[in-house]
């Protein structure tokens, strides 16, 4: 009985050695005989030694999968080869279509492998920066083998959706009304400067990469070669690159455009409003399109069964939800709205001062408004979160009143005492000078200055990172307290008599030695331990008498 064959099903990437698996070239190699198109089997044919090579045109998808079906019934060993993956708009589909028409299963048939190949969409995604990065969906344009209303439909319903599009077969010399009318639906429901990035012949000797957007796009030169990568409403372009963000919330506190969730604060529900509760498995309605829809015939979810809505309706929901606000009306098709992000901030009434006036607090709530929201922080500041596009009309309402503001996340905040009301005020002036030349900075981790204007230091200055305490005319520095804790401790006193004109300039030094050297998240404490010396200071350690064992939150 003849030996029985096998047929390899190959993806060889976009085109360059460098982007074929290993895998792959086994395959290629293993082969008696290369099948594909000619193209094709010319990018590949350094590496292989096949003693047969069938090429054959474009439009000859389906004698090729017989031809590969024959040969390796015949015993040989059958490579059919795609650009990209096999997969996508490949080669391997139609390889089982033939063979299912001859009644192969896998127990009985020949020896069938698909080998995995990077598709266009990952390669061109890669040469444009990071234009995927969230949901994305691929569309060939090629109605060929496809109804054009289909298709439409399909790019309708990605456009609707903020699906980031890749349109394969954009354009050929015969198809070229395909890319128009996929344009001119895609500006129904995306901004016209959507980014838009166009790759062609991606790791080829011809490539191009061109970044244009929506509106602009055909202006541009647009083949058989090109991938078109849509971006979604968030895709913006920094420094010749294509980029979508990954988070759906986009957060920025003062002098800083946007500020990312921090890991361990992204599970929180407050956090993650949309996500789906893991106990109840609801999720919010505000962010959600109707939880029964595309579920045919089945029982309804929800406690009360919800008016049907409109393909439409849902759409622009989900797009609330990725743009992070309140539903959107439904009248107008063109959604285009500036995206919202929330503005975080600090407010407090000032260095030295602990009085609001009623005036200030009226502009608090009336800069807050119904959406955003107020918290009462342990460093005596109020945080702001306020759903806006134009954080400068917050911060100037704020500033006029006078309001002191500070961003938050890991920065440097200075905290200081009443100064008894004015009474010991001599040194607020280097207090308000700290604030001015250090405070808002951003660094590894959190960092509170106590200043506190006597040996009192009753705004305990010393269970601070940084602690200050002014005394006759003279300055005592703390540093490394572990402030928060069942195993917390005071600072350790590094100076004591400091001449005032010494201090900021020792603060200031001991911050830059922390910032420059402290991991990401390391609390000055931690750093003072791990490397047991700042400037010239020592290490000592204040903990060793305390025997508790350290207990996380939540435990
Ligand atoms: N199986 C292939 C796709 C074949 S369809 C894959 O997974 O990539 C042909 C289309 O793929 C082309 O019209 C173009 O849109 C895209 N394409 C394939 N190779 C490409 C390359 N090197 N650069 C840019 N686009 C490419």
């Amino acid at each position: 009985m003849a030996q029985k064959g096998k047929i390899f099903v190959v993806g060889f990437g976009p085109g360059d050695f460098k982007h074929i698996t290993t895998r792959a070239v086994e395959a290629l190699q293993q082969s008696d005989m290369i099948i594909g198109y000619k193209t094709y089997v010319e990018l590949i044919q350094d590496l292989v030694s096949a003693k047969s090579i069938v090429s054959t045109g474009m439009t000859e998808e389906v004698s090729r999968a017989q031809e590969a079906v024959r040969q390796a019934e015949a015993g040989s060993i059958v490579s059919v080869i795609s650009s990209g993956d096999a997969g996508v708009y490949g080669m391997a589909g139609l390889v089982y279509e033939v063979l299912i028409e001859l009644g192969w299963t896998e127990a009985t048939g020949i020896e069938v492998e698909i080998v995995p190949g990077i598709s266009a969409i990952n390669s061109c995604a890669s040469l444009l920066g990071a234009p995927i990065m969230h949901d994305a969906c691929t569309i060939s344009l090629s109605d060929h083998l496809t109804p054009w209303n289909l298709i439409a439909k399909r790019v309708e319903a990605a456009a609707m959706a903020d699906f980031v599009i890749a349109l394969y077969n954009p354009k050929s010399g015969r198809r070229t009304r395909q890319i128009v009318e996929a344009q001119r639906i895609l500006l129904e429901y995306r901004s016209p400067d959507t980014p838009v990035g166009l790759v062609k012949s991606a790791y080829r000797e011809r490539q191009e990469v061109t970044m244009t957007t929506l509106a602009e796009m055909l202006e541009h030169d647009i083949g058989m070669l090109t991938t078109v990568i849509i971006g979604n409403s968030s895709t913006f372009f920094y420094d010749n690159k294509m980029i979508t963000p990954r988070g759906y919330q986009r957060k920025y506190t003062l002098g800083e455009e946007k500020q990312p969730l921090r890991p361990h604060q992204r599970l929180r529900e407050e956090n993650e409003p949309w996500a789906m509760n893991q106990e109840t498995g609801t999720a919010r309605n505000d962010f959600a399109a109707d939880p029964n829809a595309g579920r045919m015939n089945k029982p309804s979810i929800a406690a009360t069964p919800k008016p049907k809505k409109t393909a439409l309706e849902m759409a622009l929901a989900a797009l609330a939800m990725v743009k992070g606000t309140s539903a959107i009306k439904v009248t107008p098709k063109l959604v285009q709205q500036k995206i919202e992000s929330i503005f975080e901030l600090a407010v407090s009434p000032g260095v030295a001062n602990k009085f609001f006036t009623p005036q200030q607090m009226m502009t608090l709530a009336e800069v807050v408004g119904e959406d955003g929201s107020m918290e009462y922080t342990p460093d005596h500041q109020i945080h702001l979160k306020v759903p806006t596009s134009a954080p400068e009309r917050i911060t100037e309402k704020l500033q006029e009143v006078g309001f002191l503001l500070a961003p938050i996340g890991d920065v440097l905040s200075l905290k200081a005492c009443d100064f008894c009301y004015g009474e010991k005020a001599d040194s607020i002036p280097y207090a308000e000078e700290i604030q001015e030349k250090l405070g808002g900075m951003s660094l590894p981790k959190t960092l509170n200055i106590g200043f506190n204007g006597c040996g009192m230091a009753c705004y305990r200055a010393v269970f601070d990172d940084i602690g200050i305490v002014y005394r006759k005319s003279k300055f005592d520095v703390f540093i490394g307290a572990k402030p928060v804790g069942r195993t917390a401790h005071a600072a350790q006193p590094v100076v004591e008599g400091l001449e005032p004109e010494q201090l900021i300039p020792l603060i200031t030094d001991i911050i830059e030695e922390y910032k420059a050297n402290a991991h990401p998240n390391e609390r000055l404490f931690k750093y003072f331990k791990r490397v047991k010396r700042i400037l010239h200071f020592t290490y000592q350690d204040m903990s060793s008498k305390i025997k508790v064992e350290p207990a996380p939150c939540g435990d």
